[in-house]
């Protein structure tokens, strides 16, 4: 399946994408170090080694795929992930964000709903030596075991805020959240404050795969 095999030339490839991001407008130093040096096409099939450093979204089966490296970097700067905080994700997919969250020193639980994908991402995180909790389950309701989360980011396009990720955001927590219609989403981020009360920003648009489940959008 995957190319563990990483060389001058992987390495190459990668320090180009990053200074595409810095371009782009990402300057979280911590967020483009942990993205220098993962191997992103590990998370890919060996085909395809030669697009897994193009800045561009990319299928890995299942009729899902894996985030474009700009979106990946924009929510991972988003979040404003300190070492230590605990951070969930909604939507493993492949793990490579996952891994991005690991390496910048998360305690990091990831929730995906397709069990094939799942289940490859265990795998895949364990042989690459990435620590992270995933399960497999219905991300719109939340991980309630291991509630409070300092953040939360959700990696398919939602159409509303599910409310179980806004209870189990902690006091002074950041969540990041793409919300709209099936085409395009604005990026969401939601701060809860002293108060539990929650501010919210919006950013720019862009285009996930749906948000399934209780609170997301209705299989198709
Ligand atoms: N973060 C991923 C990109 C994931 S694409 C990566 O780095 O590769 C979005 C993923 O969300 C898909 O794998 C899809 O199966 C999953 N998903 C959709 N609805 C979900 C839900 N309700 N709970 C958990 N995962 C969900």
């Amino acid at each position: 399946m995957s190319s563990f095999i990483e060389g001058y030339k992987h390495r190459g490839m990668r320090r180009a994408l990053i200074q595409q991001l810095y371009h782009k407008g990402i300057r979280d130093e911590r967020v483009l170090r942990a993205m220098e040096q993962i191997p992103r096409h590990a998370f890919m099939d060996s085909a395809f080694v030669n697009h897994a450093y193009q800045d561009k979204a990319f299928q890995i089966g299942e009729g899902q795929t894996i985030s474009q490296p700009y979106t990946v970097a924009f929510q991972s700067e988003l979040l404003q992930l300190e070492p230590g905080m605990k951070v969930l994700e909604i939507g493993t997919g492949s793990g490579y964000q996952c891994a991005v969250l690991s390496v910048m020193g998360g305690q990091v639980y990831s929730i995906e709903y397709n069990q094939i994908l799942h289940s490859r991402a265990k795998e895949l995180l364990n042989k690459l030596g990435y620590t992270a909790q995933l399960t497999c389950g219905d991300g719109t309701e939340g991980w309630a075991l291991h509630a409070p989360y300092d953040r939360i980011v959700v990696t398919a396009g939602a159409p509303r805020v599910p409310t179980a990720l806004i209870e189990q955001l902690a006091t002074n927590g950041r969540l990041v959240i793409p919300v709209g219609d099936r085409n395009r989403q604005e990026m969401l981020l939601l701060e809860k404050g002293d108060d539990e009360t929650i501010q919210r920003s919006a950013y720019e648009l862009f285009s996930f795969v749906p948000l399934l489940g209780q609170d997301g959008w209705v299989q198709p």
